[in-house]
């Protein structure tokens, strides 16, 4: 049986023609950007050209684009950035509960160094409310930085609304677009963000590549500091076989978007329903209509979210799961039990979340293969048969999929 690939928000394939466009950078083309003579300028040439085409994916400017080593580096570039080069402005940071590690650590390690962050709720689906944004704004606030999808859940935050805030406010804004971009249409200037991250092992090209938007006149300090390189904003030589293979996944992203978001809905629709339908006693997590076209997240009750994608990868299924086995402990995901959900239940999370690569045969098969997975898993836990489907939390949002729209 051919393995099924349903993790694509971990990360993506490489796509063939990503790694077509990089090989010449390893092969031939391996100069040092920096140097003048025709090896650095060929190298040189082609990172203006990847600058381009993640410039215009964005509709930014191609001087507004930092390459960065990861969205991780980005993400801690954007909020280091900010406050170091805002210091004498103020030191408050706002930002919201269920962000990436990449954002909330990096607020934690700001607010050991003297920074006050505040950290927004969400609503059960896992919505932050820009009025509290608006609430939340004081003279000291240098940055605001809210994810445009959560990488868990799916859920899409409204970012334009959050930008107007800041922008009316005069306070940078800074959003996390690691799951969306390459996958949703989104212009910097629509959604008056000031700063953006993204990473390039998303959107079908390399790891260990990313970029960070820079609205142009916004002052960012660099996180690392060397030879000046990306205009004293990223010191070090760079990577430029996997800048190209950036460049090359955001011209391809945006040629193909609108295929992609299509074929990837419908087979997240198949599958939500699907699931809901067949697996008594489980729930969708995050909005019902406001998430990424890819992501089906769900709890299911009574089993643990390690022992379903155990099972399924022993059938050759790539799932992800919420919850992490921490030395021994399980640690319940920081966005579910956000989104108001017990322990207990968050603890039997599961994501799918599906790619250009797969087909509808996939769902199905996944579809037949997951039930008996969770009833075996049942039949062996001591809670499911004590427990009963009436006091199942938020089942008000399990059976709202006829009001699906995207
Ligand atoms: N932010 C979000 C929302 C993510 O999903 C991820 C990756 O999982 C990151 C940041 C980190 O990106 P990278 O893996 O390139 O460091």
């Amino acid at each position: 049986m051919e393995p099924i690939y349903f993790d694509h928000a971990a990360t993506t394939p490489l796509r063939p023609e990503v790694v077509e466009a990089m090989l010449p950078y390893y092969r031939e083309h391996w100069g040092n950007p920096s140097s003048l003579h025709w090896s650095g300028r060929a190298a040189r040439e082609s990172m203006d050209r990847a600058r381009e085409q993640v410039a215009a994916l964005l509709g930014a400017l191609p001087e507004e684009i930092v390459f960065t080593g990861s969205g991780t580096e980005a993400d801690n570039q954007a909020l280091i950035g900010i406050s170091v080069a805002n210091e004498k402005k103020g030191n408050h940071l706002i930002t919201s509960v269920i962000e990436h590690h990449a954002i909330l650590h990096t607020a934690q390690f700001l607010e050991k160094r003297g920074l006050r962050a505040t950290y927004l709720p969400v609503d059960s689906y896992g919505l932050v409310d820009p009025d509290a944004v608006r609430e939340a704004i004081t003279d000291e606030t240098v940055l605001v930085s809210v994810m445009h999808a959560n990488n868990e859940i799916g859920t899409m935050q409204p970012i334009r609304e959050i930008g107007a805030i800041c922008r009316e406010r005069g306070v940078l804004f800074h959003t996390d677009a690691v799951q969306t971009v390459g996958h949703l249409p989104l212009d910097v200037r629509e959604v008056n963000v000031d700063l953006l991250s993204l990473s390039a092992h998303k959107l079908y090209g390399p790891k260990g590549v990313g970029a960070l938007f820079v609205r142009k006149g916004v002052r960012i300090a660099p996180l690392i500091h060397g030879g000046g390189h990306e205009r004293g904003r990223r010191s070090s030589t760079e990577n430029v076989a996997g800048i190209v293979g950036l460049g090359e996944s955001a011209r391809l992203a945006g040629e193909d978007m609108e295929w992609e978001m299509a074929h990837n809905s419908q087979l997240r629709d198949r599958l939500i329903e699907g699931l809901l339908e067949r697996v008594p006693d489980s729930l969708l997590t995050g909005h019902p209509t406001q998430r990424l076209p890819n992501n089906a997240s769900l709890c299911i009750r009574y089993i643990e979210g390690e022992s379903m994608l155990l099972n399924l990868d022993f059938e050759g299924i790539a799932v992800s799961s919420g919850s992490a086995c921490t030395s021994g402990s399980l640690e319940a995901s920081h966005v579910l039990l956000a989104i108001g959900l017990p322990h207990d239940v968050a603890h039997g999370s599961l994501r799918i979340s599906v790619g250009r690569g797969n087909g509808m045969q996939e769902v199905d098969r996944f579809l037949d293969v997951f039930p008996p997975i969770v009833e075996k898993l049942r039949a062996m836990s001591p809670i499911s048969a004590a427990q009963s489907a009436a006091d199942w939390p938020g089942t008000e949002h399990s059976h709202e999929q006829e009001d699906h729209e995207h």
